[in-house]
């Protein structure tokens, strides 16, 4: 069914048009801050600014009737309240115009199922790394199960930290992975309790490392030594479940010496690495039409008056039907 699928849990509104596992449109308008983290208000005033002309890019793209569509879903939760609302009110006035089902989509589950769609894997290793999290989850029966995850904060935010402690304009992931390009390695923190991850350590040594070290320095360094504990960990999560298949998601899953780190990690228990393409890793509106196509085909219904912004909301509260 044709299902239009909104994203606005953080700095991103993103539109999605998918027909089943067939995405047809994805539209994005991303909140760059200057030099700071993300303010929730602004953020949120900035995504209400942009929803009406990513909808008209997308609906546009996708050759899409207004009539023709079926479905209308939106990112739950979990994020931040403001941002989360200008989806949820956007989805609500839709379905209501449009007079189709409305169903509330799990962010953190569908960052998980669209790159399970679209590397075609049915029973995989997951690791989610994003801003906020880093998860290490398998479907276990109905459910997935989070075998491993971050104690403190998640690898997005740590490398956007230190992008912001150099002073970068804008901290974005993809600046940081091209300085680490021309540094060398001095040790920094390496904490990996069982499966769980600590980074605040390692932040903060970062932090005060650029007093004597290059960017490049701190930024390689940095790099290897989050990558390496996530590696270490996941190895020990790949070990237990003997899975042939690990999936790489979330908006850090785009950072190429991270992919190559697990690649070689996996290699030798058997089990393929798989990426999604960069547009569906990023936060994006096709990630929850396509989730939200298979919720609704296995029953999942969300009635209007329950809609609602959840900012905390975990993927194993997610139950999976399919
Ligand atoms: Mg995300």
């Amino acid at each position: 069914m044709i299902c239009i699928g909104i994203e606005s849990s953080a700095h991103t509104i993103g539109v999605g048009v998918a027909d089943g596992a067939k995405v047809l449109a994805n539209e994005r308008s991303t909140y760059k801050p200057k030099y700071t983290g993300i303010h929730p208000r602004k953020a949120a005033d900035f995504l209400s600014k942009e929803f009406e002309p990513v909808l008209e890019r997308a609906i546009e793209k996708s050759n899409v009737e207004l009539g023709e569509i079926e479905l209308i879903a939106f990112t739950m939760g979990p994020g931040l309240g403001a941002c989360l609302k200008i989806g949820l009110v956007g989805a609500k006035m839709l379905s209501q115009v449009l007079g189709t089902p409305i169903l509330g989509v799990n962010h953190a589950l569908a960052h998980i199922e669209i790159a399970r769609t679209l590397c075609g894997c049915r029973n995989p290793l997951v690791v989610y790394v994003s801003g906020g999290n880093t998860q290490i989850i398998v479907p276990e029966g109905k459910k997935y199960r989070v075998m491993g995850e971050t104690l403190d904060i998640g690898l997005g935010n740590l490398i956007d930290s230190i992008g912001r402690s150099m002073g970068l304009k804008h901290a974005h992931g993809s600046v940081i992975e091209e300085l680490a390009k021309k540094g060398n390695y001095f040790p920094l923190p390496y904490s990996v309790k069982g499966m769980d991850l600590v980074f605040t350590g390692l932040l903060t040594d970062a932090q005060n490392s650029l007093k004597t070290h290059s960017k490049e320095d701190v930024c390689y360094s940095l790099q290897e030594t989050a990558f390496s504990m996530l590696a270490e960990a996941t190895e020990r999560a790949l070990a237990l479940t003997k899975r042939r298949e690990l999936i790489l998601c979330g908006g850090v899953a785009q950072n190429t010496r991270l992919q190559e780190m697990l690649r070689q990690m996996a290699k030798p228990h058997g089990c393929r690495l798989s990426v999604t393409e960069g547009q569906f890793n990023a936060d994006n509106g096709a990630m929850i039409a396509v989730t939200a196509n298979l919720m609704y085909k296995a029953g999942v219904r969300t009635k209007l008056s329950e809609c609602r912004a959840v900012q905390k909301l975990r993927v194993d509260e997610a139950e999976i039907r399919w």
